[in-house]
């Protein structure tokens, strides 16, 4: 017998340094979101409702500050793999965020807590970028991993719904990666905000997401509507 569908919904990184006002890094719209992610942790069809933060040490590899002559949002970093220096990764460098201890690093009050049943750290490591809650995109090997895989695998979850901030970047990140991790994977446009937000950066993530396995999928999609009941 196939086993059984269960759903798991990801909130990623609802945290005040990737919201408007006074976010480091704001997306913008990106609070907006919320009030959708709320509604959707109410669906009695979602088994897991996970919601991740970002958690980096104040000296974090992807802060700007760390590189001398490098700008936010415009210069890029080549990271290695601390035990592979063969295996790199080459992204923009950011602004200080979501640093442990800040107002930044705390997730909104708006987001229903009360309905999430787990928090998920990411960006833990100072020597590597996470955006994906699974953890750092290097596979030979694998370093600094988060708990997230465990959790789904331990729930028996087959579905992993995704949402939260950015689209760009931490949600395309964990979706892509939860297709790798063996999970049927939708990403909720509803839901998700962009660093960049022009059209054609949301056709050209499109495009990559399906291409990489991930079903783009809308609020009204019949796959949400099954788990509203
Ligand atoms: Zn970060």
């Amino acid at each position: 017998m196939a086993n059984p569908k269960k759903s798991a919904l990801i909130v990623v990184d609802m945290q005040e340094d990737f919201c408007e006002p006074n976010g480091a890094l704001a997306v913008k719209d990106g609070r907006g979101v919320v009030n959708y992610i709320n509604e959707l942790m109410s669906y009695p069809g979602l088994t897991l409702k996970i919601a991740t933060q970002d958690f980096h040490p104040h000296d974090h590899i992807s802060f700007a500050s760390q590189h001398p002559g490098t700008e936010a949002f415009k210069s890029e970093h080549t990271i290695r793999n601390p035990e592979n220096e063969g295996e790199t990764q080459t992204t923009l460098l950011w602004p200080d965020h979501c640093v442990r201890g800040t107002k930044g690093v705390e997730l909104i009050p708006e987001l229903h807590i009360n309905k999430v049943t787990h928090i998920v750290h990411k960006g833990l490591d100072t020597r590597v970028e996470a955006y994906s809650a699974f953890g750092p995109p290097f596979r030979n090997p694998r370093i600094s991993m988060s708990e997230l895989d465990t959790i789904l695998k331990d729930a028996g979850i087959t579905d992993v719904f995704v949402v939260g901030l950015a689209y760009d970047f931490c949600v395309k990140c964990t979706a892509v990666d939860a297709v790798e991790h063996g999970y049927r994977t939708f990403l909720i446009e509803d839901g998700t905000k962009g660093v960049f937000q022009s059209g054609e950066a949301v056709d050209g993530l499109r495009k990559e997401l399906r291409e990489k396995g991930v079903v783009v999928v809308g609020a009204e999609s019949e796959e949400l509507m099954a788990l509203k009941g």
